[in-house]
Order: C-alpha cells, then structure tokens, then sequence
C-alpha cells in the first residue's frame, strides 16, 4: 500500500506539493477550510453577471518557471498569457501617459533600455541605474525606501517607477517592505533571460486554471480533495505524527503531514495540539508575521465607453494603483491598502470612477452599470525589515511534518511562485525520507 500523506490546505502551495507527491505513487489527502478552494488565489461566479470574477487580478511573471511547470503538469499552461517582452503602459493623474517597453536585448540592457526610454524619469537617476545592479547581490535588511535613497533615487523615479514596482511585486509600502525582496525580483529582471521577464494573466478565472485541475489530477492518481472542513489539530506519539483531526472530530491516519496554511493559522494548529515546541524556531516568531491587504473594485460600465488598448495599466499619482481590462468588466486595484479597509463600498466605488476618469479622460462620461467590491484583508503577509530570517524551512521538529506557503523561505517574495516552490520543498523533504 502507498504512504499516506495528509496536505492541509488548498492553496498553490498545498496542491503543489499533492500533485508531486500523488504524481510518485503517495495516497494523498488534501483537506481545506473553505468551500471554495484556491486559497488566496481564487475565482468565483457573480451571482449578477455570471461572470467569473478573481478573488484579486493576479499577475505571472514568464520567470516563474515553477509555477508554469506546474501548470503544464495539470494542462492549463497555455492559459496564462504573456506579453512579447517587458512592457508596462502606465497612466498619470491628469491624463499625461508613458510606457516602459523594454528593447528586445539580453538582460539587463533591455530593462536598462527600457527605463533609459522613460522620458519622465530624471537622467542623473537612470544613470545610478548600474549602481543599482552592481548592488543586487548586496543583501543589507533595510527597507527599500531606505535602499533607494542610498541608491541616489530621486521622488520622481520612486513615483513613477520604484514605488509602484515595489507595492506591485512586494504587496507592501516601499517604508515597510524589505529591500531583500525587491532585489529577488530585480534579480529576475536584470539577470535571467529578457525572455523571463515578461508579465501575463491568465485567461480563464484562477480556479479553472488550477484548483480545479489539481483536484481532477488527484483524483484520478487515487488521492482526495476535501473542502470546507478545518483542521482541528495533528495527533504526535512517538515523536511523529500519526494522524489529524478535522473540526467535526474525523481522525485520518497519516504517514506524513504537510501544512501548507499561513503562519497564523499553523500557529492556532500547533497551540490547538499543543506542540508549539515543533516549530523550527521560536514559536512566537509565527505572531509577528503581519499581514497587507489587496483591494479591488470590479466596474462594470456601457459597453460603449472607450477603454485604453493594452490589457493592464499602471496608474500614477492615484489612490488606485492597476486598471485591468477584463471580459465584460474593468478591475481596479489597490495593494497594501490598509488605509483603506474601512472605507465602505459606495467611497470605494466613488474613488474608483474618480480616479478612472482623472488617468484616462476618454473615460469622462463613462457610465456605470453595476460595482463590486473585494477586500483580501490578509492578501500577502507582510515581509518588511527583519522578517527574511525568520522564514521557516520547510522541516520541522519532527521527522514527517514539514511546512509550506509562500511565506516560508523560499528565497522569494510571497507570491504564486514562491507558494509553488514551498510545495516542491516539502514534497522533496518526503522524498527524501522515504
Ligand atoms: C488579491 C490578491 C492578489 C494577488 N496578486 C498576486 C500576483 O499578482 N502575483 C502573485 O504571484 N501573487 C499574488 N498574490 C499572492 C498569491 O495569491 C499567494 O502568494 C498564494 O496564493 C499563496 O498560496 P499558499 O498556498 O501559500 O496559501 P493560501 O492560498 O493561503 O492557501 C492556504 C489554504 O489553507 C487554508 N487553511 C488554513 N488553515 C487551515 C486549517 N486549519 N485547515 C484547513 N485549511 C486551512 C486556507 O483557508 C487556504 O485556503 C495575490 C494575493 C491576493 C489575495
């Protein structure tokens, strides 16, 4: 009989590491909290419209070779879109508009191009551009409003690139976030092939394109999926795991345990078994991990009004920081909005059309139809100073337990790769110790 191996969590991380893990031969049984799986990548049907809405636009860089290789697995890779080189249409309070596109040379000239060919941006800062690379291996933990300063980045390169770069990639405040991060994502940019670089959406709503394969491919392997039911606790004797017990008291018998769960919820499933001593460091380190919420307002407006050619525009000088055209409907977004949260719908929607109409003035009479809002008040966890190293590895304390998630160190920023990269972690330690 094959090794059992419970996954608690049907998010990327989770499935990841199922797929691998079902894919040798393992009895795999993921188990999930929500009725909806997908986790913080998710997409549901609108009940108005019927239209299938994302729980938040995501964006996929053509580098996350993981994540693609991922999703070749499960049949959907060509559902994720790419532009033909890094471009990026951006939108400024007033109407002024500009892009980034990026010649077709190898890495780093064609971003160094692309960011020479920004009118906008002061030469003496597009010239400490090469300090910048020079300094990419220089890991210093300090925020990246603290780095960019070193780095003789004025406020009109910040505004218009730096800032929006960084609150795009890193789901936090350039005073916040950590320069660690950022550096990993111009890593990518400026020394893996140009061809890694470019930005895509996924055509169909986030849980077609992999929620829903995942749990096809893990059925048909001989494993189980089940959604909406917690995990209460995990069950040690003998220094190992033996089982988990769900909320509503069913016990499953495992070999291993992967929890692919955010650190809040790993540390209320550590204290609910009593075995915060199993966590790979200090225990109360877990509390510190904060989080930043990601908001988005879905317009749906006169199919007549006169929308702007490209699929995605950043927009500058604004509360709102992304406008995606999407089929039937136009999403604006908000990252690391905590200032926001409690703004209700209605000043939500209002800000949104203001800011709509004073980035894309063709738009001034445009005409709504109906609105949605969406908070995801813990999109991302918050990585700001300090936090790289505490960074959990995948292992743990005990010999058939192992951690997963996009917060745990994988030497990227919290995102879709980094969660797929977790789950491959963790399904190697498995591997490992078979
Ligand atoms: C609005 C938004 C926009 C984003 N945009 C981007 C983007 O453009 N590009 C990008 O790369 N990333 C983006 N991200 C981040 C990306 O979604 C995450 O990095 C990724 O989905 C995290 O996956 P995960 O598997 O690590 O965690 P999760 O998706 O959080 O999965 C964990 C799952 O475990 C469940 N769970 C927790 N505790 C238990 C328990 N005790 N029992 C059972 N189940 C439990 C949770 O409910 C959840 O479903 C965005 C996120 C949001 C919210």
């Amino acid at each position: 009989m094959s090794r059992r191996v419970v996954i608690i969590g049907g998010g990327f991380a989770g499935f990841r590491a199922a797929v691998s893990l079902a894919d040798a031969g393992y009895a795999v049984t993921v188990v999930d909290n929500r009725a909806q799986l997908g986790g913080r990548a998710r997409s549901f049907v609108d009940p108005a419209t019927g239209e299938v809405v994302d729980n938040g636009q995501h964006l996929f860089l053509s580098g996350y070779e993981r994540t693609l290789a991922f999703l070749e697995r499960l049949g959907t890779r060509d559902q994720v879109v790419f532009h033909d080189r890094l471009r990026v249409g951006f939108a400024e309070a007033g109407g002024k508009q500009y892009h980034l596109n990026c010649p077709n040379l190898s890495a780093p000239f064609h971003l160094i191009g692309g960011l020479l060919g920004l009118t906008s941006i002061p030469l003496t800062d597009k010239l400490r551009l090469i300090q910048i690379y020079a300094d990419l291996s220089n890991l210093v933990d300090e925020s990246v409003a603290q780095w960019l300063s070193r780095m003789g980045q004025g406020p009109r390169a910040r505004k218009l690139f730096w800032d929006p770069l960084t609150i795009a990639a890193l789901n936090e405040l350039p005073e916040i976030a950590s320069a660690v991060g950022l550096k990993a994502v111009l890593r990518v940019l400026m020394t893996k092939p140009a061809a890694q670089s470019r930005l895509g959406m996924a055509r169909v709503g986030l849980s077609d394109l992999y929620a829903a394969p995942a749990v096809r491919l893990i059925s048909q392997l001989g494993g189980q999926v089940i959604s909406g039911k917690t995990v209460q606790s995990i069950i040690i004797r003998d220094s190992k795991v033996e089982a988990v017990l769900l909320a509503d008291g069913t016990r499953f018998e495992t070999d291993a345990v992967i929890a692919a769960i955010p650190p809040l919820a790993l540390r209320k499933l550590l204290e609910n078994s009593s075995a915060l001593s199993v966590y790979p460091g200090d225990p109360d380190t877990l509390l510190k991990f904060g989080s930043s919420p990601i908001l988005s307002v879905n317009l749906w407006v006169d199919p007549g009004t006169a929308l702007p050619e490209e699929s995605f525009v950043a927009m500058i000088g604004t509360e709102f920081q992304w406008l995606f055209k999407k089929t039937g409907y136009l999403s604006l977004i908000v990252s690391a909005a905590h200032h926001l949260l409690d703004w209700t719908n209605e000043q939500l929607v209002e800000l949104a059309l203001r800011d709509l109409k004073n980035c894309f003035p063709l738009m001034d009479g445009v005409r709504l139809i109906r609105s949605q809002v969406v908070r995801e008040r813990e999109a991302t966890v918050s990585l700001g100073v300090g936090m790289e190293s505490l960074r959990p590895s995948s292992k743990t304390r005990l010999p058939n337990f192992f951690l997963a998630g996009d917060w745990t160190a994988t030497g990227l920023p919290a995102t879709i790769e980094s969660a797929v990269v977790s789950g491959e972690f963790a399904a190697q330690q498995i591997f490992n110790g078979k």
